[in-house]
């Protein structure tokens, strides 16, 4: 039975047992609900004695979570007196003193976390249940940044969290200053840069992008980077080709790749493209784009220099003889592949330059290339060998025909006029044919003979062609003979002057001589001058050769006029080449022999050509008035065929002309060249010059000419250049028109 139920029974009936019976089933119900409640007090005074223990426990554990937190934790009052704090590990709060309980934040060196906590806690007071804020320590030397939360608690206190966020703010900045970075570095490359994710999406581009580009903002703005490509392959010369690099790239994350973009316009990029690394794997892919347009338009323009001809644009030298070698190669493996090398050679190229200018001579190389290029397939190979030479190589052609075609195709291609800066221009040109059937062994040997036969149209009349024998090797070797004996000619006294009489055409008289220079070899008899003039200037040989005949023709006049023209009517002229024209020295040293031999300055006349005069015309005025200053004569040779101006007659110091015997031989018959006969005589009236007419064969054609007012003529109808007695006998007469009789003895004082 429950104690307390005893007791109350014992008190009631004075024992246990002397409760009536009839009671005993209720004080069993009253046992039970006694006993009931014992047991739910127990169990109330269990789960009491519980939760205070969990609740100490729980309050322990939080305690220890403030203590070991970063942050510090405040509870405040309204008024900012500290009720409690936790926290704060960072050490870095300067709040280590202990006795923190009680005092006001604002007493605490905290910056100006008071006041704003003051702020925040009326916010609180007001009903918000956050307040953040944040504010820095600037008395602390590397200024530290906080971060506070303030929130309510119960009623008059608030909740205040302080956390150091210094070196989040510090790595912050750290990461906007290596942003600022990498941008400048961006907009400062002068590459082109796309960065992109491995979804497609543009990550980054720079300014330099989009100039290169000239990508609208608004295609790139979506930042996808297909609808980019898109619009860029549009530019390109190959979209198609672009798109699908771009695909095999990216089906490629780890793969670099580089190469060129052409665009539509001319342009050109260099393409480059590499992953975007991050912990070892590929995120992304950077593309960087130049424009190598420049470089590349350099490189290509060194490329095409390295074969072609820079004036022409034909191919040059290197690249011919390379072809010929190859040509020279399969002809050995296949025999029926014959080919041929044309060697042209322009004529009279020099006049052109030299009285025309180097403009016009390059203009016409130039004009004379492309009709070249006309005359043969596109397959066979053109170039310029240098100066006025052209070689053409035919391949895969018949025989000597084929070639012989060619060459007189060239000659009638030639034949048209040059338009060329206002001035009409003819050229022909020389050209000697080499052929495979000759089983060449190099390039050289083929070029060699192609050469050889070249001169040999030359020699036979120019505006033709030859093709090469064997017999031609022999008069190549011959050249080189002359060329030795003409070295040694002036010593050998092999050298001799015939002298021509220029005569008034008025009355006959004898006015004076041309000196015509003669070689006498030893084996070939005389030699004219058309066989040996092109090579001695050649080779320079002139100077001497020249200086002989200048020197040889005036003692010769000296000594003529002394003996036998006192009054010193008679001249003699004497031709100038242009080589010896050049020569520093020239005034000088014929000043000092006209002294020597005391011939008047006015007795000699220097023949010159236009070319001569015409060349380097600043140094040759120069030279021209030394020459004057001498008092020496001078007379332009061969009027007419060069492609002069003529405005030089007026600034040079010219006594006389010299009608080409081109012009004089045909104005006889059909009348063609007496208009310019006509021409040069009114000319020359007009500049008071006088005018002397060469090649006269025929007394109509002196007769014409004396119409015309020409003054002076020479040629075979009055006397063929005679030796030095010949002239005498001349002198002696005092005409050279009708001829006097050769056999007439001479005076014993006339001989030579
Ligand atoms: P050039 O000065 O025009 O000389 C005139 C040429 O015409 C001479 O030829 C002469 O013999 C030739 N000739 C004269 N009359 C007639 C004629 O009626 N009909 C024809 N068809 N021809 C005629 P050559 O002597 O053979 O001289 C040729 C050229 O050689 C000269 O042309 C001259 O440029 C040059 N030359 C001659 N001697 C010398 C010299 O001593 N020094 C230099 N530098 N050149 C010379
Ligand atoms: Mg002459
Ligand atoms: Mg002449």
């Amino acid at each position: 039975m429950h104690s307390l139920l005893a007791r109350q029974l014992r008190q009631g009936f004075g024992s246990l047992d002397a409760a009536p019976e009839r009671l005993r089933p209720f004080l069993e119900l009253v046992d039970r609900a006694y006993r009931e409640a014992d047991e739910d007090r127990r169990m109330l005074e269990r789960s009491l004695d519980l939760s205070s223990q969990e609740l100490l426990a729980a309050n322990a554990e939080l305690a220890a979570l403030l203590a070991g937190f970063p942050d510090l934790v405040l509870r405040l009052d309204y008024e900012g007196r500290i009720l409690d704090f936790e926290g704060g590990t960072e050490g870095r709060m300067a709040l280590q003193s202990d006795d923190l309980v009680g005092r006001r934040v604002s007493e605490l060196p905290l910056g100006e976390l008071a006041e704003k906590v003051a702020v925040a806690t009326r916010k609180v007071q007001g009903g918000e249940r956050l307040v953040t804020f944040e504010y820095a320590r600037a008395e602390e030397a590397e200024g530290r940044h906080f971060e506070a939360r303030v929130a309510p608690l119960c009623e008059g206190e608030v909740l205040v969290v302080v956390r150091d966020i210094s070196e989040r703010i510090e790595s912050q900045a750290e990461i906007e200053r290596h942003l600022s970075l990498l941008r400048s570095t961006l907009d400062s490359t002068a590459d082109g840069i796309l960065a992109v994710d491995r979804a497609g999406r543009i990550v980054v581009f720079n300014r330099r992008f989009v100039q290169l580009w000239r990508v609208p903002p608004e295609v790139l703005r979506p930042r996808d980077d297909r609808r980019a490509l898109e619009y860029v392959a549009a530019e390109l010369q190959e979209p198609q080709a672009f798109l699908r690099k771009v695909d095999e790239i990216y089906a490629h994350p780890e793969a670099e790749s580089r190469d060129l973009l052409r665009f539509k316009d001319g342009r050109v990029f260099e393409r480059y493209s590499l992953p975007q690394w991050l912990d070892g794997r590929p995120v992304g892919r950077v593309w960087s784009f130049r424009d190598v347009t420049v470089q590349k338009r350099v490189e290509e323009q060194l490329l095409f220099a390295a074969v072609h001809d820079q004036l022409t644009g034909l191919h040059n030298r290197p690249l011919f003889v390379d072809r010929l070698e190859l040509a020279v190669r399969r002809i050995k493996r296949h025999p029926e592949r014959a080919f041929a090398v044309l060697f042209v050679d322009l004529d009279r190229f020099k006049v052109v330059n030299d009285s025309l200018g180097h403009a016009v001579g390059d203009e016409l190389l130039v004009a004379v290339g492309q009709r070249l290029r006309t005359c043969v397939r596109p397959e066979d190979t053109v170039a310029r060998m240098g100066g006025d030479e052209f070689t053409i190589l035919l391949e895969e052609i018949g025989g000597a025909e084929d070639a012989a075609l060619v060459a007189g195709r060239i000659h009638d291609c030639l034949r048209q006029p040059f338009s060329l800066r206002g001035f009409e221009v003819f050229t022909t040109a020389s050209i000697g044919i080499a052929l495979s059937a000759l089983h060449y062994g190099s390039p050289d040997e083929v070029l060699r003979d192609a050469d050889i036969a070249m001169y040999q149209a030359k020699a036979r009349g120019k505006a033709r062609h030859e093709v090469f024998h064997a017999g031609m090797h022999d008069s190549a070797v011959a050249l080189l003979e002359l060329e030795n004996d003409l070295r040694r000619a002036a010593d050998l006294g092999e050298l001799r002057l015939h002298y021509q009489p220029i005569v008034a055409l008025g009355d006959g008289r004898l006015v004076g001589f041309e000196a015509l220079l003669r070689w006498e070899h030893p084996r070939r008899g005389l030699v004219y001058p058309e066989h040996f003039m092109t090579l001695a200037e050649e080779t320079g040989l002139i100077l001497p050769v020249g200086w002989w005949a200048l020197e040889e023709a005036c003692r010769r006049m000296a000594d003529w006029q002394q003996r036998f023209d006192p009054q010193r009517r008679l001249s003699i002229s004497v031709n100038l080449s242009q080589r010896q024209f050049a020569e520093a020295g020239l005034a000088a040293q014929l000043g000092g022999l006209l002294e020597e031999i005391r011939l008047p300055a006015r007795c000699l006349a220097l023949e010159i050509t236009e070319g001569a005069v015409m060349k380097e015309s600043e140094a040759a005025s120069e030279r021209l008035d030394r020459l004057r200053d001498l008092g020496v004569r001078l007379h332009v040779d061969d009027f007419g065929t060069g492609y002069s101006s003529l405005s030089y007659l007026h600034r040079f110091p010219i006594h006389a002309l010299k009608i080409d015997h081109s012009f004089v031989g045909r104005i006889g018959a059909g009348g063609e060249n007496l208009e310019v006969v006509r021409t040069i005589t009114r000319l020359a009236q007009d500049l008071d010059l006088e005018v002397v007419a060469e090649g006269i064969e025929t007394a109509a054609q002196r007769a014409l000419l004396g119409e015309l007012g020409c003054q002076y003529g020479q040629g075979y109808h009055f006397s063929e250049p005679a030796d030095a007695r010949g002239a005498l006998i001349m002198i002696a007469a005092g005409r050279a028109w009708p001829p006097p009789s050769p056999e007439a003895p001479l005076p014993p004082q006339l001989a030579p």
